[in-house]
């Protein structure tokens, strides 16, 4: 099914709002992408805070300036073409007030955001959603915008995601329900199917194929239902090593090729990968964006990965989230000037 109807971007823009990392120090390996935040080096340049009592240092860098890493993802994503500027958050991280406060330290105007997606029901992912789309309605009111905080979800949200440790289930936070969206501002469409946002800008994925024999899921992932017409606590643990219900974010860049954006790849990252690649054909595969989730991978899956990645030959490959350091050393190791460190507070132009 290729996407003849997607556009052709002219810039693209994503912040890391919310990942598991924060190394806003190590060097960008050239000819791959712009920071233009979140490492030292612009903070301090660019700080707002003035001092005149220290010879000849004019400004501070203040630590409370630097963003804080958390368990999950949230990247906002910012396009434009002919003029025209399209943003959309990626999913919204575990806490809302790590969102809060992230947003705050990079001085964002939350009223831009027009659609917040989820990636799939985990509390890594959708712990933060409530909290974001309330300020993001909030700012949009102050600046007298009346457009809806759109939020799209996959319709199939659990009642509680877990998992088995051993002969332990371990229930996770509930997921935000619906009512809880819609309750914070949010006005929701439920899409299982692949679709076009935004003018065509950005494309969210239906069901990604699970085509490698190396890809297979989220290993003891449980996911707990109640039984019908009975009592509030009354219910089975199932096993839900698939997580059907991710879905990733693409786009394709003028010059460049398809960005890809994925929270945390349970459906494996050269699975999603590929179905992009099927989707527009003929157009290259510039960047992957986000978790890899190879933190538990046995070495075999993982040298499999990376090998196939190889292939797929991205440009810039930023490995964040859940992706592991194992992982992160293999990539660097057998695929030289690709790897960008995805840390929190970055700015990317891509
Ligand atoms: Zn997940
Ligand atoms: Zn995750």
């Amino acid at each position: 099914m290729p996407l003849p109807h997607l556009q052709t971007l002219d810039t693209l823009t994503a912040t890391i709002l919310i990942d598991n990392d924060l190394d806003p120090i190590s060097p960008i390996p050239p000819d791959t992408v712009d920071i233009t935040n979140g490492l030292i080096r612009t903070l301090a340049t660019s700080s707002p805070h003035g001092v005149h009592d220290r010879g000849d240092a004019h400004k501070e860098l203040r630590m409370e300036d630097i963003c804080c890493a958390a368990h999950g993802v949230s990247i906002l994503v910012t396009a434009t073409k002919d003029g025209q500027q399209h943003s959309v958050l990626f999913d919204a991280g575990p806490e809302g007030g790590v969102w809060e406060g992230n947003v705050r330290r990079l001085g964002l105007q939350a009223e831009s955001v027009e659609v917040v997606m989820l990636s799939h029901w985990h509390r890594d992912h959708s712990g933060g959603l409530t909290r974001a789309i309330e300020l993001i309605t909030e700012a949009k009111k102050a600046s007298g915008s009346s457009a809806p905080t759109i939020v799209d979800l996959h319709p199939d949200r659990p009642e509680y995601r877990g998992m088995a440790i051993g002969k332990e289930i371990i229930s996770l936070q509930a997921d935000p329900t619906f009512e809880e969206i819609e309750h914070a501002g949010g006005e929701i469409r439920k899409e299982a199917e692949g679709h076009t946002i935004l003018d065509d800008f950005f494309y969210i994925s239906g069901e990604i194929p699970r085509r490698t024999t190396y890809e297979t899921g989220l290993k003891g992932g449980m996911r707990f239902e109640k039984d019908q017409d009975e009592n509030e606590e009354e219910g089975d643990w199932f096993s839900d090593e698939i997580i059907a219900d991710e879905r990733f974010l693409m786009c394709n860049l003028k010059g460049k090729g398809i960005v890809m954006f994925t929270a945390c790849s349970h459906a494996g990252v050269v699975n999603c990968a590929r179905h992009a690649v099927k989707l527009l054909d003929d157009v290259p595969l510039h960047a992957i964006i986000g978790g890899f989730h190879l933190a538990t991978s046995e070495a075999a899956q993982m040298e499999s990965t990376v090998q196939d990645l190889k292939k797929l030959d991205p440009a810039v490959i930023l490995p964040g989230h859940c992706t592991g350091w194992r992982a992160k050393f293999a990539i660097e190791r057998q695929m030289p000037g690709a790897m960008v460190p995805c840390s929190v507070g970055m700015r990317i132009k891509f």
